[in-house]
């Protein structure tokens, strides 16, 4: 069955948008790429869902056929308020009519992202029949994201860390300066359980734009 990328739930397009354009590296240098893969090493038994991914691995293609769509039927997707609006921009539809609601009002949870993405079914709603998803050009950063994540390694506490979003800043200002990390080294882990990783072996340019994309994601206030 072939199946339309542009509606493919995990399709993400590699057109990074970095906050580090100015910076000289537009590939990792040999050592941040050596110190990452230690790092992991060191943290992986933590992961079990979890691989690493790094340049020369297979290209992600979304191939929902080969998997039945897992993402959007394993996975319960939170939603923050600007995802909310970006959505609702999108399908010009109310809140209430893709979030899981009560009597006509999307539920809020006491969460940084307190909605939750309305399920039907067991899978998302937006999942359509023929295994895309509905409303693709709004869907939420969790969707954008998947397979991929970004993990952040104190190699001073030998511990991943989550909430030092300078230092995990000047991470990435380092991968792409070519300076040696402070700290914190960043992983680009992905889900074991997609089987989209199928393509051409990745570069160490579209490797760098993926970590960018992946941390624009997962950090979109920084
Ligand atoms: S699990 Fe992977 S291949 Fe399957 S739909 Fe999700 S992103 Fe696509
Ligand atoms: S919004 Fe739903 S159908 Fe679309 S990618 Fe996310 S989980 Fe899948």
């Amino acid at each position: 069955m072939s199946f339309p990328q542009w509606q493919c739930p995990g399709a993400k397009p590699l057109a990074a948008r970095s906050p580090y354009a100015y910076h000289a590296r537009v590939t990792p240098s040999p050592q941040a790429i050596q110190t990452i893969s230690t790092a992991w090493e060191t943290i992986r038994e933590r992961y079990g869902a979890y691989t690493i991914a790094l340049p020369g691995v297979p290209t992600f293609h979304c191939q929902p056929h080969l998997c039945d769509a897992h993402c959007c039927r394993a996975f319960t997707v939170n939603l923050g308020d600007a995802e909310v609006q970006r959505m609702r921009a999108a399908s010009g539809l109310a809140p209430a009519r893709f979030l899981e609601s009560e009597h006509g009002e999307p539920i809020a949870l006491p969460l940084a992202q307190p909605y939750i993405l309305a399920r039907r079914d067991n899978h998302c709603a937006l999942l359509d029949a023929s295994l895309g998803c509905g409303q693709y050009e709004g869907r939420p950063n969790a969707c954008r994201l998947y397979p991929h994540f970004l993990l952040f390694f104190d190699s001073t506490t030998a511990r991943p860390v989550h909430g030092d979003i300078a230092a995990i800043q000047r991470a990435i200002g380092d991968l792409h300066a070519g300076n040696p990390f402070e700290h914190l080294v960043p992983v680009l882990v992905r889900h074991v359980e997609c089987p989209g990783f199928t393509g051409a072996p990745m570069t160490e340019a579209d490797w760098l734009a993926l970590v960018d994309e992946t941390f624009s994601l997962q950090f979109p206030a920084a």
